[in-house]
């Protein structure tokens, strides 16, 4: 399954915000927009004309890189969100974080995103109660997602839980850390989704 293979904190400084693609290490004064805040390559601190077009172009790139999708599954996504009914860039951005990978790494019992996409597509996580090993799977309301029992105390959980604590939930998860269990109680709103994207440019630009 094809993937972003971009060094992450390259991602980060190519968008000028913390994307938070490396877990515990994006907490500490390691992490690299701390020390070197501006665009990777030759050219990083040059002057860079601010197009329209550029503006869109970077939104987009956000959140495809925010999530770990790849630029045709994202036109995939876009175009069922313009499909639904109601504003299509609070839709598409519902859509992403409905995808597994997310709900576990928002329940936290992944430290990123990437690593719970590791966790799915090696098959620890079961969604009522039967292993599910697509990072994209759609949770629906009323979905219970948990580790497998055998996975439920490996390191990289524990460390993920201990990281997660005193984090607030988002308020479409009831999470129970000790069971590592994730309830999906709702449909994400787009006031409960806390990522630095302006959906509204991704939405311009696909629509030229
Ligand atoms: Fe981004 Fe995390 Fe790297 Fe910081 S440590 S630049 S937040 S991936």
């Amino acid at each position: 399954m094809a993937r972003n293979l971009d060094p992450s904190c390259k991602q980060c400084r190519r968008e000028g915000v913390k994307l938070f693609l490396k877990g515990a290490r994006c907490e500490t004064d390691k992490c690299a927009m701390e020390r070197r805040s501006y665009p990777p390559g030759e050219h990083g601190r040059g002057r860079v004309k601010e197009t329209e077009y550029l503006l869109q172009l970077r939104e987009k790139q956000k959140a495809k890189r925010i999530y770990g999708v790849l630029e045709r599954q994202f036109r995939r996504y876009y175009g069922r969100a313009s499909r639904q009914q109601g504003i299509t860039g609070e839709n598409l951005l519902c859509l992403l974080e409905s995808r597994l990978d997310n709900v576990v790494y928002r329940g936290g019992l992944a430290s990123s995103r990437q690593d719970a996409r590791q966790l799915v597509r090696h098959g620890h996580v079961l969604v009522n109660g039967r292993k599910v090993n697509i990072p994209s799977y759609e949770v629906r309301t009323g979905d219970v997602v948990e580790l497998k029992e055998k996975s439920k105390d490996m390191v990289r959980v524990l460390q993920a839980v201990r990281l997660a604590e005193g984090r607030p939930v988002v308020p479409w998860l009831r999470v129970d850390p000790d069971k590592r269990r994730i309830e999906v109680v709702s449909r994400p709103k787009r006031e409960d989704i806390d990522i630095p994207v302006k959906e509204h440019l991704i939405v311009e630009l696909y629509s030229k």
